[in-house]
């Protein structure tokens, strides 16, 4: 597989459907594996029903289906003990205490394990707050005894099609997309070198509060009547005129979406039959008709697998807590695998080029500002999401990717200067699942083209 630069099409020669397709079908065994075997990656704690949207208050949009709903688990004996309550209050305290942001500056190295308790290491360490690290790319979930959390059975509750659909669901598509609308500086320097108007969307500004102001702001200008009108957000965004960083936050969002419908599609509900399974028509609608969709979809890929690949020394030391040292001498084994099946350095994703000095009126730095903000902002809009399941899997998936580009931008190669972030559990368990719905859904639409090709006669 040769580099993949974050603004290539995958049909490009350099990195073709075919090379992704052969890297997904050597990893898919490892990482479905991971999936669905061991307890840390299978169970997610995470706030599903206590937080409010913050940007709209819309009780229609609500799915009042019997697939939307999770199962919770409410019996404590389901999950490993090391996370039930009792436990996680024994492990909060001043000795079990996560490194504050003022220590981590103070002394940005991972701390040592004697600070955290007998036989305690940092990753089993429950977070205390909802607070972000400056350098995460998402509102964290929060482990902590006293917070608002489920525990979640993934494997109990497979991301499939649920029924959710309608306005609703196109204003939480449309304010997500509009997320994209990148700091005004940016928008327009680029519109003076390009000669064009401003960003699709007008240019906001960069502080996650304001952000969040310009999102109320953006929705009640555009309104709903405007949502999906010309189709497909597709086209509203001309590529030629917008900047790399923009593209790919576009990409990842379209990836994401393509995901989503891909898996819906796949496990899909015959109404008549009450029978599960794929549905090709939904396929065709939905993604056969856009290859760029698909092309998205297989761009995530080559970004999340990069972030994948670079675990690999940092899960060497890390701590897979789930009470059973058997079970997590497996659980590291597992994931070191999988890391290793992934090409090492840039070759699947080249993400050196983001973030450069590249536009007169902005630097790099606060460019990646603007855009851990904005991502930051996709995941708040996720409390939006008016059906519980496709909550739950739009939440791991948003943390997913912020965590990926924390992964991506926040941990150098081999730079021992450059301390790495330390990942929650939640966010390494958001992750590789991320990588496994990925993985899945491009699985999925190669049956799907099978099936195509034998409806045309081709097999
Ligand atoms: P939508 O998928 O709602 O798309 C709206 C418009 O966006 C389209 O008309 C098109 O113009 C554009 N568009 C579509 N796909 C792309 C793309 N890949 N790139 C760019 N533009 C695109 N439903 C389930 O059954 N199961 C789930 O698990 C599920 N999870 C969801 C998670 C989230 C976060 C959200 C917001 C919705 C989820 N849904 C889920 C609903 C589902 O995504 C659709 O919104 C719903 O099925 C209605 O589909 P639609 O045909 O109206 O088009």
């Amino acid at each position: 597989v040769c580099a993949f630069q974050p603004d290539a099409t995958v049909s490009d020669a350099c990195a073709s459907y075919q090379d992704l397709d052969t890297l997904n079908t050597r990893i898919h065994p490892y990482v479905r594996s991971l999936c669905t075997q061991t307890d840390f990656f299978s169970y997610y704690r995470l706030n599903l029903f206590h937080k409010v949207c913050p940007f709209w208050s819309d009780e229609n949009g609500m799915c009042g289906n019997i697939a939307c709903a999770v199962n919770t688990i409410d019996n404590e004996e389901d999950i490993p003990s090391v996370w039930r309550a009792e436990e996680l209050s024994r492990l909060e305290g001043p000795k079990a205490q996560h490194p504050g942001k003022k220590q981590q500056k103070e002394r940005p190295e991972r701390p040592l394990m004697g600070e955290l308790g007998e036989n305690v290491d940092e990753s089993c360490v429950v977070e205390y707050d909802d607070e972000c690290d400056e350098r995460d790319y998402c509102v964290p979930e929060d482990e902590s005894a006293t917070s608002k959390g489920d525990y979640v059975s993934l494997l109990d509750n497979p991301e499939r099609f649920t029924g959710y659909s309608g306005e609703g669901t196109h204003q939480v598509w449309k304010a997500i997309y509009q997320e994209n609308c990148f700091s005004k500086q940016t928008a327009e320097s680029e519109a003076k070198s390009s000669g064009n108007p401003i960003a699709p969307f007008g240019g906001l500004t960069g502080s996650q509060g304001q952000a969040a102001q310009d999102l109320k702001s953006v929705m009640k200008e555009h309104g709903r009547q405007q949502a999906m009108q010309t189709g497909g957000m597709e086209d509203k965004l001309e590529f030629e005129d917008t900047c790399l960083e923009k593209r790919v936050f576009y990409r990842v969002v379209s990836g994401l979406h393509a995901s989503i419908s891909t898996h819906l599609c796949y496990d899909y509900l015959n109404q008549t039959t009450g029978q599960w399974g794929p549905n090709l028509e939904c396929y065709k609608w939905r993604l056969h008709k856009y290859p760029e969709r698909i092309s998205n979809l297989y761009f995530n890929f080559a970004l999340v697998s990069r972030a994948v690949s670079k675990l690999k020394d940092y899960v060497q030391d890390y701590t897979f807590c789930t009470g059973d040292p058997v079970e997590d001498r497996r659980t590291k084994q597992m994931i070191i695998q999988l890391a290793e099946q992934l090409p090492a350095g840039s070759e699947i994703f080249d993400e050196s080029v983001m973030f450069q000095d590249n536009y007169p009126e902005q630097t790099g730095i606060t460019l990646k500002e603007d855009f851990r903000n904005r991502f930051r902002n996709v995941s708040r809009i996720m409390d939006c999401v008016g059906c519980d399941k496709c909550r739950l899997w739009g939440k791991l998936q948003t943390n997913g990717f912020g965590t990926a580009l924390k992964v991506l931008f926040e941990f150098g190669d081999n730079d021992v200067s450059k301390p790495k972030p330390t990942l929650r559990r939640t966010e390494l368990v958001a992750l590789i699942n991320l990588l496994d719905k990925i993985s899945s859904a491009i699985k999925a639409v190669k049956d799907f083209r099978e099936m195509i090709a034998s409806e045309q006669g081709l097999n």
